[in-house]
């Protein structure tokens, strides 16, 4: 799992007109297609891919645009329970399909004493921006694999709710440490990366 040290910054004017849709109907308005969602979503996305290196925020898979786990719009507080932080950067992180999908993560309640500031309430999970994840989560490598493991509390939680000990994110952190380890050349590197996409 990745640590986040600062969410994105979003333009004061798209900020405040966000801010205006009412609560109860900003879960639906996440769809729409104004120019402050649209700025809204860029800006997020933008961010995430830069900060998050390319990597899902919590199996660290590779997520991308030509991928085949595309990145997706995490709201770590899902907006079907917290509509009113549909629109709150700090509680978005670029997460790949499989955490993020309706098997996995989608509706999960991840609050645990909730507070009418987003960034004052209890989190069950680790939060990527609150959160340092190494405190959390340790990693242990037996043979070829990265076995994960809760260290705290939350640490167990976020493991077991995100299935983060499941074989697909263990096969996906090992090929990401092999490659890490194998110091490619760019050129190298892109090839094995599009041969991966197109499997
Ligand atoms: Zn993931």
């Amino acid at each position: 799992m990745l640590k986040l040290s600062a969410c994105a910054s979003i333009d004061p004017a798209v900020q405040t007109a966000l801010d205006h849709i009412s609560v109860n109907v900003r879960k639906e308005a996440w769809g729409r297609q104004t120019n402050s969602i649209k700025a809204f979503k860029k800006a997020v996305k933008d961010h995430g891919m830069r900060i998050q290196r390319g990597k899902c925020v919590w199996c660290e898979a590779r997520v991308g645009h030509r991928g085949r786990r595309s990145a997706h719009r995490d709201h770590v507080a899902p907006k079907d329970i917290y509509p009113d932080w549909t629109f709150e950067a700090k509680n978005i992180i670029l997460s790949c399909e499989y955490c993020n999908g309706f098997q996995v993560k989608e509706a999960l309640d991840t609050i645990k004493v909730r507070a009418a500031d987003y960034s004052k309430c209890k989190f069950w999970i680790v939060h990527p921006y609150f959160d340092d994840p190494a405190k959390h989560i340790g990693f242990i490598i037996k043979k070829n694999r990265v076995v994960i493991k809760g260290l705290s509390q939350k640490g167990i939680w976020t493991v077991r709710e995100l299935r983060l000990q499941s074989a697909t994110a263990t096969a996906a952190r090992a090929i990401e440490i092999v490659i890490d380890r194998a110091k490619l050349s760019a050129q190298d590197l892109s090839l094995i990366r599009q041969a991966m996409e197109a499997l």
